[in-house]
């Protein structure tokens, strides 16, 4: 098994309505999200390809996903702030930086967003890359692997979430 990991680092704010505490007022995180990507040996043959993929085509994936957050309110789409949000034209004073998700915007669910995003990018990936030849391609087939990312709310509580891409034919 070969493992690469990169990580980004980003800040928003959120809050989980409804919540019986301090989490149901808007807050904000310093976020930090790794990322490791698990392959097995077997597909692997660094005599032919020395590295499995390209950090910096690694990093690139990442920093656009969490770029998508990166100094937002990150707010469940049905929360019933937004509409006073709005009403009050915040989000065009100053740049509010409002951004919508389908669920409540908890690490867990944050999480799984970036793993299932990270999945969508990386399979659409290595046939716009240059080097495609060189990485995360074992012939024709883009390399099956796991994700694992871990995202850390605060700098001592994390949540983890992994899902298997079996590969696919580019
Ligand atoms: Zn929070």
């Amino acid at each position: 098994m070969y493992s690469i990991r990169s990580e980004a680092i980003f800040d928003a704010a959120h809050r989980l309505p409804d919540y019986p505490g301090k989490c149901s007022c808007i807050h904000g995180h310093t976020y930090r999200a790794i990322f490791d990507m698990k392959f097995d040996a077997s597909d692997i043959n660094l005599s032919i390809k020395p590295f499995i993929m390209d950090f910096g085509s690694f990093k690139k994936i990442i920093k656009d996903l969490v770029d998508v957050w990166d100094h937002t309110i990150v707010l469940y789409e049905k929360d019933p702030i937004i509409a006073s949000m709005l009403d009050a034209d915040l989000n065009t004073i100053g740049g509010l930086g409002l951004v919508t998700m389908k669920h409540i915007p908890s690490a867990e669910n944050m999480v799984t967003q970036l793993v299932r995003e990270f999945i969508i990018a990386y399979a659409s990936y290595a046939p716009k890359f240059v080097l495609k030849d060189w990485e995360i391609m074992s012939g024709e087939k883009i390399l099956p692997m796991t994700i694992f990312v871990t995202l850390y709310e605060t700098p001592t509580n994390a949540v983890t979430f992994s899902r298997k891409y079996n590969g696919k034919n580019s």
